[in-house]
């Protein structure tokens, strides 16, 4: 029998979450990552990532949100310091943009709470925005954040806790299927498992060559302003998070000033016209006065308060597949491996859930979920069962 029951390889946002689900099922795991989680090298940085529920994306990732939300106030009952503040959060755009008709969409057919806002409402309510004719809005009372690093080390206390073990700064080096199970090869060790599953952000196109899926990583930058009048107007009482569409390639979102006068306030573009490819090794981490420029920029033209100095600025890498949606599946080349990638940019809220849905994948080969949004064979290239460089 295999020393472990499953092996997860990479422990952010979404690995972090597996361990945890797999550990409180009483299941015999080891995690292992290459970094110590959380660190700032992969997707899961930057203190705050958006939740909500009126998902513009696609309908099909309500079902998963509702489930996201309870299992992150669970995971929060067994914490000292909160991992969600939901002030609210503003989808804006014109009418027919997809941000706004999307938004409605979800909302409409979940029957999700949320009030529509013409350009004089929103005016009216949010005046922090310049908000241009014929701009329109879906506020929704149950959005806000996620603390990222905070529920990383949330979900890696509860996996301890229930007897999970975990090795840091041991990167995975290959994997096989073997007639027993999987065999791991670590720059450590040789290690033998029942399953495997693969949690590795933007080191998929690296550790999940043989899958079939064409997965691009970007460079992303995150910045914190001050604002220029005072930060009262931007706590969260009175500001909520917000992604607005303001042309089909340039959709900025924000954050409440969540730390006070002291932290500034968050702004990043969710799409943009100006796309850098990379891998972890390539990325440029350091913060470029370009990066300052193109975020005062667009924060200029809509959040006018938003003129004071840079408090900080971050690089985070997003993994896109092509239809932008996840792949969370088993691997279509072996029933031992069980994989969630290509988050594309979206992922961070659906962690808690993902934890879940990869346990059941793992330990009864079904989800209640419907998955086929995220299947890994949807590109039509065919994967092989094995990866790293002993693979043929
Ligand atoms: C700027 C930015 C803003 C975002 N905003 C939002 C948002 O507002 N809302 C939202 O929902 N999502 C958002 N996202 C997306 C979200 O953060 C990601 O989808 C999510 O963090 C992905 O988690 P992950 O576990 O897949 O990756 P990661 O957290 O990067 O974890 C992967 C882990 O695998 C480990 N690893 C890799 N290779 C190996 C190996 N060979 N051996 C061992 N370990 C390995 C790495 O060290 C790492 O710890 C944002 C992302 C960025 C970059």
């Amino acid at each position: 029998m295999p020393t472990w029951e499953v092996i997860v390889v990479g422990l952010g946002g979404m690995g972090s979450a597996v361990v945890a689900h797999l550990a409180r099922r009483g299941q015999r795991v080891l995690g292992l990552d290459r970094h110590a989680p959380p660190h700032d090298r992969g997707s899961s940085h930057g203190m705050t990532r958006v939740i909500r529920q009126a998902y513009f994306e696609h309908p099909a990732y309500v079902p998963l949100l509702l489930r996201a939300y309870d299992l992150w106030r669970e995971l929060e009952s067994e914490e000292e310091q909160p991992l969600l503040l939901l002030p609210g959060g503003l989808m804006m755009g014109a009418p027919d943009s997809a941000v706004v008709q999307g938004s409605l969409g979800s909302a409409r057919r979940y029957g999700l709470a949320h009030d529509a806002l013409e350009t004089r409402d929103l005016r009216r309510r949010f005046p922090q925005f310049v908000v241009p004719d014929g701009t329109v809005a879906l506020f929704e009372k149950a959005a806000g954040l996620v603390y990222c690093e905070r529920a990383i080390e949330a979900h890696l206390r509860r996996a301890t806790r229930h007897g999970a073990a975990l090795s840091l700064h041991e990167p995975v080096i290959s994997w096989r299927e073997t007639v027993s199970g999987v065999e791991v090869v670590t720059s450590k060790r040789r290690l033998e498992a029942g399953q495997l599953v693969i949690t590795p952000g933007p080191w998929a196109p690296e550790l999940l060559r043989d899958l079939g899926v064409p997965f691009t990583v970007e460079r992303q930058v995150l910045a914190w302003f001050e604002p220029s009048a005072g930060v009262e107007p931007f706590l969260p009482d009175r500001f909520p998070i917000y992604i607005w569409e303001r042309t089909p390639d340039c959709t900025p979102y924000g954050f409440p000033a969540v730390d006070g006068a002291t932290g500034g306030v968050k702004i990043a573009l969710y799409r943009s016209p100006e796309i850098e490819v990379c891998t972890p090794e390539t990325v440029d981490r350091t913060w470029r006065a370009r990066d300052e420029s193109r975020l005062r920029a667009v924060a200029a033209e809509f959040l006018p308060g938003l003129g004071g100095r840079l408090v900080k600025g971050a690089v985070c890498l997003y993994t896109l597949t092509p239809d932008l949606n996840f792949v969370i599946d088993r691997h279509p080349g072996t029933e031992r491996v069980t994989v969630a990638a290509g988050f594309s940019g979206h992922g961070y809220k659906f962690c808690s859930v993902v934890g879940e849905v990869v346990a059941d994948l793992v330990t009864t080969g079904r989800s209640p979920f419907d998955l086929s949004l995220f299947r890994a064979a949807r590109f039509g290239t065919v994967a092989s069962g094995s990866a790293g460089p002993t693979s043929a």
